[in-house]
């Protein structure tokens, strides 16, 4: 049993499976049309882009870069206990963008926190099914 007191997402297996299966292993699934060849995050089961339906899934690089961020000065749930903390987008390294919360930096120093900074995916677990993604700023 793992101890986990923050909302834990429904996984939908219809549209998401492949997403929660991979993030299990530690692998950031992607969905992809193969008729316009586009990423799309969040997965649909029709591609945002060009309304196929005609979807594939592949295991992405887990780089990205913050696009933009926001410092949350109060949280619900699990999440009060955590804040102030960082919620960005970060832009895939393979197209789209992915909601996070963002880890690796200070929240109370935001005029640290770069605009385009490396990002790497990590996966907190949840519960015993459920692996959440997480994105961490890089410096190299
Ligand atoms: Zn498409």
């Amino acid at each position: 049993m793992v101890d986990y007191n923050k909302p834990i997402p429904d996984p939908d297996p219809y549209t998401s499976g492949p997403f929660w299966e991979g993030a299990k292993e530690g692998k950031l699934m992607l969905p992809r049309c193969t008729t316009c060849n586009r990423v799309h995050f969040y997965p649909r089961i029709i591609c945002p882009h060009c309304h196929s339906s005609e979807i594939e899934w592949f295991e992405a690089s887990g780089e990205g870069h913050l696009h933009t961020f926001a410092v949350q000065h109060r949280g619900f749930g699990g999440w009060a206990e955590e804040a102030p903390f960082i919620t960005a987008y970060i832009d895939l390294q393979e197209g789209d963008r992915m909601m996070t919360v963002l880890r690796g930096v200070d929240p109370l120093k935001p005029e640290e926190i770069e605009i385009g900074a490396k990002c790497v995916v990590e996966f907190e677990q949840a519960s015993d099914d459920v692996y959440i993604p997480f994105w961490r700023v890089v410096t190299d």
